[in-house]
């Protein structure tokens, strides 16, 4: 036998969603991606660095992403020992955990979230707990203190879409004895941010990713801005070399072009208000979102029986089986073509 640690055989492992590998011949609006490219400085930096002959690549990236800091510190507000780069969110939220949760220490997540957070709770061996939702999106039965060690917050929320108000999240980071990650990956299509609250309270963390407002998910790029306490505690877990030469550039470059970033967020928010009145029109309801996807229910609220519909016409979009998720599906605002050809199919469906 294997000596495998009890948590790692006993758990399942996270599933990501579907990629198929017919990529072209998809209608792909499962994995909430980017339906446009990134900015155009980002390939420019990438092959500049690279050169003709690829020579900077014999050298290791600058271990500190000291460039890249500087650049999201400016832009954010923040000074730069406030902030760190990461090879996508996931890995910051890896981090915070393996920095605050010891084996047998309580986490907890709302669900539905981000199922990532159970997955990496069960690598750390540490108790979750879980909050539910009321009906009308605030926390079911959260106490007036929360004594977890950490507990991730994703705002606005996936997979439903919608935002917790900036003054609701305040009084959670109140009643937080351990740290509040804001898990901030949509909220580039959101009305507000909660990066104040960092400033504010110790406790609070903000973690950003670059897969869905930049259009990076295939370079894995995070950030995370917290009190220098967190950040020096996140940089002696990290990988010293987590971040390669060409992400380093890619993101920074990025960042730098936010009237590219303010242009396609304009364009995925008029699309979404087009597809969520596309979507009533056809008697679906819709949560109010705050993000690049939609999650809707059909009027039979048979979220299986479109996916599957969908499905068989090579148009990907996410069902959860669970229970609380069942009645809908939660569907990437992808082009104004690729939502005119999902409207059409839906209305063949029925
Ligand atoms: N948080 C949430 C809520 C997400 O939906 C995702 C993407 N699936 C992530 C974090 C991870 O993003 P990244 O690609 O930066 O690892």
């Amino acid at each position: 036998m294997i000596p495998l640690r009890k948590n790692i055989s006993e758990m399942a492992g996270y599933v990501p969603g579907f990629q198929p590998a017919d990529e072209a011949a998809w209608i792909k609006l499962n994995t909430n991606e980017n339906p446009y490219p990134p900015s155009p400085q980002v390939a420019r930096a990438i092959l500049a660095e690279v050169g003709s002959d690829g020579a900077s690549l014999r050298k290791y990236p600058d271990a500190g992403s000291r460039e890249l800091r500087a650049v999201a510190a400016q832009l954010y507000g923040f000074d730069p020992s406030w902030v760190i780069s990461a090879n996508g969110s996931d890995e910051l939220l890896n981090n915070l955990i393996r920095a605050f949760a010891g084996e047998g220490e309580e986490v907890a997540y709302v669900h539905p979230s981000y199922s990532y957070y159970a997955t990496l709770a069960e690598i750390q061996g540490a108790k979750i707990h879980t909050f539910g939702l009321t009906a009308d999106f605030k926390l079911a039965d959260f106490p007036a203190r929360y004594d977890g060690k950490i507990f991730f917050l994703t705002s606005p929320n996936a997979p439903l879409g919608f935002a917790f108000p900036l003054d609701y999240i305040e009084e959670i980071a109140q009643r937080c004895a351990g740290m509040l990650v804001v898990d901030e990956a949509y909220v580039d299509f959101a009305d507000a941010t909660a990066l104040e609250l960092v400033r504010k309270y110790e406790n609070v963390v903000v973690t950003r990713t670059f897969s869905k407002s930049y259009q990076l998910a295939g370079m894995r790029l995070g950030l995370a801005v917290a009190r220098a306490e967190v950040i020096a505690a996140l940089d002696k877990i990290r990988d010293h070399y987590h971040l390669d030469r060409l992400a380093l550039v890619a993101a920074s470059a990025a960042l730098r072009d936010q009237a590219h970033l303010e242009e396609t967020v304009a364009r995925i928010r008029a699309t979404r208000a087009r597809f969520v009145a596309g979507l009533q029109a056809i008697g679906y309801s819709c949560i109010d979102s705050q993000t690049n996807f939609v999650f809707a229910s059909p009027p039979d609220r048979d979220g299986k029986r479109v996916y599957d519909a969908l499905y068989a016409r090579k148009i990907l979009v996410r069902y959860f089986s669970d229970p609380l998720l069942q009645h809908g599906l939660r569907i990437t605002v992808g082009t104004d073509a690729e939502i005119d050809t999902l409207l059409a199919a839906l209305r063949e469906i029925g």
